[in-house]
């Protein structure tokens, strides 16, 4: 951070913008063995560092500790003989931030031994500060031993500029292979459990789950066939302690490269999907899709839902958002409402008891939609399909045909989004495969080979601009989830 920030202030005395600054040190991914991740998951997260000098391992162990949630666990191995023997005491006083340390044999960097100098005579001088230290002369017995050791919410650090990068390597894969077979078992699991005509995938891409075409994936995925099979898969989750997230049509999300740990659930079989009417109301599942919904009602000579036409997302997801467009949105002429909890209970609600504002529903932060009823008023088909036309024409018109999440921030309210955005001269700007549509400002696109990493940027590259030049914050209207690619 201190190096990012001397850059930025040399940058800034040099008259570069800030925006290119921010641009610039964006794409910078650290470098390797600089407190770098070389394996997160179950919990447990292991970090390798070239640090060889006390005061490096002092800070490295001082930063390492803000991100750990229980242990500081830390093997090093000294480099050079003669560093370790003039450096000693200084080495012996540098592990006190850690919950257990190992010491490995010496790192000879083409040094000769010193007779008396090595990694037990170190440990014992670690040990005599009170900070327990283990002497473990070889590296693939410093894995193994390292293994046995490690629980869910400690961190391990491998410090060291010799080749002890090649046991948290091995450590590393030992615990990746152990993240798969146990995610092998869990799949298992969760296919006996529900029935055949459920879909059930693991390590799912969302950028074949969203309109936007980026993210990494999903640990598992689950298509449920039928009201029971998605309780089933909730107390599957409920059982493993799984985080989950309800996926509709994936047309307001922007899920991160590195995709999320935890299981993706998406209501688009049949069963969810029904769309019924009854004199002037509309019943429907909450992944039947908004233009089918749209079409049914005006099928039926009935009027109010021809904003939903031209919105890519199912009812589930637009009782979240409370989606609306061209003066309507999804919770005006809503009825009743039908939703399961996270415990699998089935519930009714009428709309007027539900809280519901601009572009959210808070409810459904917490709760799953199953379906919706909807009252319309009796019009003429043709005035209807008219309606519709329009709506579509001004779509067309105005809106980018490239993949898109729709618009990606909510309306300031001194100004709309897009128009600040044009203001701005940020029409046409691209990072990687992202830019902000030229015919649209409120749209970022998938360009071509976009990453979320590259929407990202670009989104905080428009804060920025909106901050700076106009002393706007704008807020993202899509939801952004999941974790970036390690
Ligand atoms: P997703 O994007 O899959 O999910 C959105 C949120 O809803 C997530 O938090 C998700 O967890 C939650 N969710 C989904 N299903 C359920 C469920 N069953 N129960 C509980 N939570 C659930 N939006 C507008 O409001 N107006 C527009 O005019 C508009 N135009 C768009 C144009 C384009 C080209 C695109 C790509 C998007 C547009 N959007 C618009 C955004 C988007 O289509 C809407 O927000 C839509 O309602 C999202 O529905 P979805 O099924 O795709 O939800």
């Amino acid at each position: 951070a201190s190096n990012a920030a001397a850059v930025a202030a040399l940058l800034l005395e040099e008259g570069v913008a800030p925006t290119d600054v921010v641009s610039a040190i964006g794409e910078f991914a650290g470098a390797g063995r600089r407190q770098e991740e070389v394996f997160h998951g179950a919990g447990i997260r292991v970090y390798e560092d070239y640090g060889h000098h006390p005061e490096e391992i002092e800070v490295t162990l001082d930063a390492m500790n803000r991100v750990c949630a229980r242990r500081l666990l830390v093997a090093f191995q000294p480099h050079k003989y003669t560093r370790t023997r003039f450096l000693l005491s200084r080495f012996a006083k540098s592990f006190h931030a850690a919950d257990k340390v190992w010491i490995t044999d010496v790192y000879p960097a083409g040094e000769v031994e010193i007779p008396g100098v090595n990694g037990g005579a170190l440990a014992e001088a670690v040990s005599a500060t009170g900070q327990p230290a283990e002497f473990v002369p070889g590296l693939d017995q410093l894995a193994k031993e390292l293994r046995s050791e490690v629980c869910e919410g400690d961190v391990v650090l491998f410090l060291g500029a010799g080749d002890i990068t090649q046991a948290a390597r091995a450590l590393a894969d030992e615990l990746e292979d152990e993240l798969m077979d146990k995610k092998q078992e869990l799949l298992t699991e969760l296919i006996a459990e529900l029935t055949e005509e459920c879909v059930v995938l693991m390590d799912e891409p969302m950028a074949k789950r969203t309109t936007l075409r980026v993210g990494g994936p999903a640990d598992f995925y689950v298509e449920p066939d039928s009201e029971q099979t998605l309780s089933k898969t909730l107390k599957f989750c409920a059982r493993h302690k799984m985080p989950f997230r309800i996926i509709g049509r994936g047309s307001n999300l922007l899920v991160r490269d590195g995709g999320f740990r935890g299981l993706a659930i998406c209501l688009r079989k049949p069963a969810f999907s029904l769309i019924e009417v009854d004199g002037d109301q509309v019943s429907c599942g909450a992944g039947a899709r908004l233009k089918q919904v749209a079409n049914a009602a005006k099928q039926n000579g009935l009027g109010g839902l021809e904003f939903l036409e031209g919105i890519p997302g199912s009812i589930g997801g637009a009782l979240r958002m409370n989606a609306g467009a061209m003066g309507g949105a999804t919770f005006d002429s809503l009825v009743s409402l039908r939703y399961m909890s996270r415990d699998g209970e089935i519930r009714e609600s009428l709309a007027k008891d539900v809280e519901a504002g601009y572009r959210s529903c808070p409810m459904f932060r917490e709760h799953i939609a199953l379906g919706a009823v909807f009252r319309c008023e009796p019009a003429d088909s043709k005035d209807i399909q008219e309606k519709m036309n329009a709506c579509s024409r001004k779509r067309w018109d105005s809106q980018p045909a490239a993949p898109s999440a729709g618009c990606m921030f909510k309306n300031p309210d001194s100004i709309p989004a897009g128009k600040l955005v044009d203001e701005l001269g940020l029409k046409g700007k691209q990072i990687g495969g992202a830019m902000v549509s030229d015919v649209h400002g409120n749209f970022v696109v998938n360009a071509g080979g976009a990453r979320a990493e590259d929407v990202l940027e670009l989104i905080e590259f428009v804060k920025e601009k909106a901050r700076a030049e106009r002393g706007i914050e704008l807020r993202t209207e899509v939801e952004i989830i999941g974790e970036d690619a390690a």
